[in-house]
């Protein structure tokens, strides 16, 4: 049953469902899964396009045999491509990776150097194809080192470093450890009688009485705040999707000697207090300036520890079927085995224009064909593919006279208009045109052989956006090579390729862990840059 939620919006839920769909798609899983199972992990790296920024080979010589079996322990378990599908996106649009972000994945001690491996999605490894770095880092007393290798440090420039905290996944190893992946499921779990009522009134907006229910006392501002605004600190609030049933505890276990932390999302901050038997838990709505302003660094509490997984509510609002999903995520969720792809391998779910979904071929008249499902008047019905041709099966034929009047400019019924548009192949072209978006080549170069027509060449297809298929695949092979070259220790220093990188504006508060503890970067934003920086903070 699909039920709307206040903090699960229509975009972030598109977003989100296209990223899956055509960022991480059951080729990748299933090729990935494959070779991590024959215990060839750098294979399943190449098969989830995420890019080793670090010498597996020269481990052992330079940390010793005892870090060195650790790494490689862990990188046996690694799930690159459920870390690809964990890692935090853009909530609107295509669902893209989020840009220069440095994601802590564990640490380990070394011979007089502690290490932690890292992911991290510098804008010149997104520009080649939403390519994922994945690097170690060593962390001494003074800070991260990059001195030592060019590529690193590329790496390093290129993210925003004191957001690492934010990111934070090494005590939260569901997100890409594959023997830790059922874990995913204590953090979706809202089924005890308290989490569920919780989680309604989370649904229905009713935002202070969730996190009174939750046992936090709430306060929207401070007591200056004129109503209006305490109004507006109310509906960011109910917009946050915060995973309220044992946050307290989570909160605890992770920062174990803060009595007070922060939450800090978009263009708001919540603090958070009371934690180790400093009192009653509270939690203080705020701008990031004030927060700034008491002049305390607070801790910052991380994503995973705060934030509702997006797959728990996507299952749970009816919006993906556990096949939609990673396996090892429906399985945490679903409580069972996922499986996945549709029969075409790729689902109409969401195709532009027409609210349809797929659906398995049912009945005689649709057996053994594609089916999609469509919003029309009151209730679904069905527009299949019979005889090569996308037609509605739900209504008496009046073709003719439905496109009389649609000549006559009468709105058109809307299973006539979605066998229109898939009739058109404007579809196939759209998909193609989101898998280019994520760097899917292979995707999208066996969509355009199953469906186009022969006479024209593949790289010829016009997207959307004016250019054709050939040059945004043009685009990618210069930034992989770039990329490629960057790694071997060339300097990033193109101007072109840079551009998808945002730096954040310094000169507030930063907080003191050894992340930012480097020479910063204090070039200005350039034009534009700031728009995107806001969905950082
Ligand atoms: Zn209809």
């Amino acid at each position: 049953m699909v039920r709307r939620s206040a903090f699960v919006g229509d975009s972030r839920a598109q977003s989100g469902i296209e990223a899956r769909r055509y960022g991480v798609p059951s080729a990748m899983i299933e090729a990935a899964t494959e070779r991590r199972s024959a215990g060839d992990w750098r294979g399943a790296c190449a098969a989830a396009d995420v890019e080793l920024f670090f010498n597996p080979e020269t481990l052992r010589r330079r940390y010793g045999a005892v870090a060195a079996g650790a790494i490689l322990d862990d990188l046996q378990t690694l799930a690159p491509e459920l870390l690809r599908w964990h890692l935090p996106r853009y909530a609107h649009g295509p669902g893209r990776l989020l840009a220069g972000l440095l994601i802590p994945l564990a640490d380990y001690g070394g011979a007089g150097t502690d290490l932690t491996l890292a992911a991290a999605t510098p804008g010149f490894a997104l520009d080649a194809g939403e390519r994922i770095v994945l690097t170690l880092l060593e962390t001494s007393s003074s800070g991260v080192r990059a001195d030592a290798d060019a590529g690193l440090s590329a790496v390093l420039g290129a993210v925003h470093r004191r957001y690492a905290e934010r990111y934070d996944l090494r005590r939260y190893r569901m997100f890409w450890d594959a023997a830790c992946a059922p874990g995913f499921r204590e953090l979706c779990d809202a089924d005890a009688v308290r989490g569920a009522a919780i989680l309604r009134l989370q649904d229905e907006g009713r935002v202070v009485e969730a996190w009174t229910a939750a046992g936090f006392e709430v306060t929207l501002g401070s007591s200056h705040t004129a109503l209006e605004e305490q109004r507006r600190l109310g509906r960011w609030l109910s917009s946050l999707p915060v995973n309220l049933p044992g946050l307290a505890q989570r909160v605890s276990d992770t920062l174990p000697a803060a009595s007070e932390a922060v939450i800090r999302c978009g263009t708001g901050a919540l603090v958070l207090s009371g934690f180790n038997g400093d009192g009653p838990p509270a939690v203080e709505v705020a701008a990031p300036r004030s927060v700034r302003a008491r002049g305390v660094a607070l801790p910052v509490i991380p994503y995973a520890v705060w934030s509702r997984p997006l797959d728990a509510d996507l299952f749970r609002l009816g919006l993906v079927e556990p096949r939609d999903l990673h396996p090892l995520v429906g399985a945490a969720i679903a409580d069972g085995t996922a499986e996945r792809g549709a029969p075409n391998g790729w689902r109409y779910s969401t195709e532009s224009g027409i609210g349809a979904q797929y659906a398995d071929s049912v009945g005689s008249r649709t057996a053994g064909n594609a089916v999609v499902l469509v919003h029309c008047g009151v209730g679904l019905h069905r527009v299949a593919r019979v005889g090569g041709r996308w037609q509605p099966i739900d209504h008496d034929d009046h073709a003719s006279r439905e496109a009389l009047l649609q000549r006559l400019g009468g709105s058109v019924n809307p299973c006539r208009g979605a066998a229109q548009h898939l009739g058109s192949g404007r579809h196939v072209i759209d998909a193609v045109a989101r898998f280019l978006d994520h760097g899917r080549v292979a995707e999208a170069a066996r969509l355009l052989e199953a469906h186009a027509d022969s006479g024209t060449a593949p790289g010829n297809f016009v997207l959307a956006d004016g250019g054709t298929v050939g040059e945004r695949l043009a685009v990618l092979r210069e930034h992989t090579l770039w990329l490629r070259m960057i790694r071997a220790g060339a300097p990033p220093a193109r101007e072109p390729l840079n551009a998808r990188v945002a730096y954040p504006r310094y000169g507030a508060t930063s907080l003191p862990d050894k992340w930012s503890r480097r020479k910063r970067d204090t070039r200005r934003p350039r034009k534009g840059e700031s728009a995107r920086l806001k969905k950082h903070r």
